[in-house]
């Protein structure tokens, strides 16, 4: 706590710790020497004295030690080394082109021991966490299923700390970027519900500072929950869920539709003819160009997803709800109707107070994710009251 209240609060010094916190001042003194020969805390210059010794203030080392973080998405690996504030230090990003189940987690290995390689102190390492999407057994570190990437039953965690003699986490994806948005980002409240809308629909809930994952890390599986009780089948072997109509996959085949079948649209100029160049950015372009196809799609997307939001709001009552994933950064026009559309249709209640808004992590967001679950387990971060 005297850690976490140094990295926070800081530059402070031991007497204004000790008073703001209620601790007598040799608890924090004695915490603060260890902290200070483990090398997390320095001392810095003076503060202001109220009469007296000037007291010495303290102030957080971030780069005392790093960690490896790996995001796995869906058409990516990231590879970085970062610092105990997760700031990337070195980064590098490799597409997946296609490959899935055993062939990707041999790419993923590959990727790893070149980067990782032998590092230069090992001893300021203190390890390595991986977010892939799917659904993930965080204790014991085995991706159980990711319908796109195909992974099942891959024991990652032990896999990886036998390979690299380094401690490993292993997370969902969404589950480690709320988390990132309650640590890092602008987001700093323990009730938090963030979504990903983009090549899937996903989300991350934190309660009361904790991920919920529910018993098989199942939880948050946003995608499949259902619109509709007569509507299209899905591959989660429900029908109508609310993916099938939203996500970028079915935004992406009405493009393509209308586009094939005539309709104006700037899209086909966009893409000159080339159906491969149909991406989230082409569709965020359109919009800004005021394209009547898109602005009709993202209303219809708005409107669903919406609706999925209040049931989520309504279920959760979070303090703050996030919007993400490649289809909502930037789309402004999306952010206002949705939350138009919570305004309207939320129990009043639970939208008393409630803060709606974009990503505020940029696009380091799946590693600041997974630097996040491993800081918090490490060192306790992200409880900060
Ligand atoms: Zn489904």
């Amino acid at each position: 706590m005297v850690l976490n209240k140094i990295r926070t609060e800081g530059p402070i010094s031991r007497i204004e710790l000790a008073k703001s916190n209620h601790i007598s001042p040799s608890t924090v003194a004695s915490a603060v020497q260890e902290l200070i020969k483990e090398g997390y805390v320095s001392e810095i210059g003076t503060g202001i004295s109220s009469g007296g010794r000037k007291p010495v203030l303290l102030k957080f080392n971030p780069n005392h030690q790093y960690l490896f973080a790996v995001a796995v998405t869906n058409s990516l690996v990231i590879l970085a080394q970062m610092n105990l504030e997760g700031s990337v230090h070195r980064k590098s990003t490799h597409p997946i082109s296609g490959l899935q189940g055993d062939a990707l987690v041999d790419l993923l290995l590959e990727l790893m021991d070149s980067f990782i390689g032998e590092p230069d102190d090992p001893h300021r390492c203190i390890g390595i966490s991986v977010t892939v999407p799917g659904i993930v057994d965080d204790k014991q570190g085995i991706v159980y299923y990711n319908s796109k990437l195909r992974m099942s039953n891959v024991p990652l965690k032990q896999m990886l700390e036998d390979r690299y003699g380094l401690k490993t986490w292993l997370e969902n994806d969404m589950n480690a970027v709320v988390l990132a948005e309650r640590r890092f980002g602008n987001y700093p409240y323990s009730d938090l519900i963030y979504i990903s809308i983009g090549d899937g629909l996903g989300s991350g809930i934190l309660i009361n500072d904790r991920i919920m994952r529910g018993v098989h890390g199942g939880a948050g599986e946003f995608g499949h929950t259902s619109v509709t009780l007569n509507g299209i089948r899905c591959e989660c072997g429900n029908v109508g869920c609310l993916d099938s109509y939203i996500s970028w996959i079915a935004v992406y085949s009405r493009i393509l539709t209308a586009i094939t079948t005539g309709r104006p649209t700037v899209i086909s100029k966009l893409i000159g003819g080339d159906y491969g160049k149909i991406v989230p950015a082409v569709y965020l372009e359109a919009l800004r160009q005021g394209d009547r196809l898109a602005q009709g799609i993202n209303e219809e997307v708005a409107e669903y997803l919406g609706a999925g939001i209040v049931n989520l709001i309504n279920l959760f009552n979070p303090r703050a709800l996030i919007l993400g994933g490649e289809m909502a950064i930037g789309n402004a026009e999306l952010l206002s109707k949705v939350q138009a559309y919570i305004e309207k249709h939320a129990m009043m209640i639970v939208k008393d107070e409630l803060v709606f808004g974009q990503s505020s992590l940029g696009e380091h967001d799946k590693l600041m994710g997974a630097a996040a679950i491993l800081l918090q387990d490490v060192l306790g971060f992200s409880i900060t009251d």
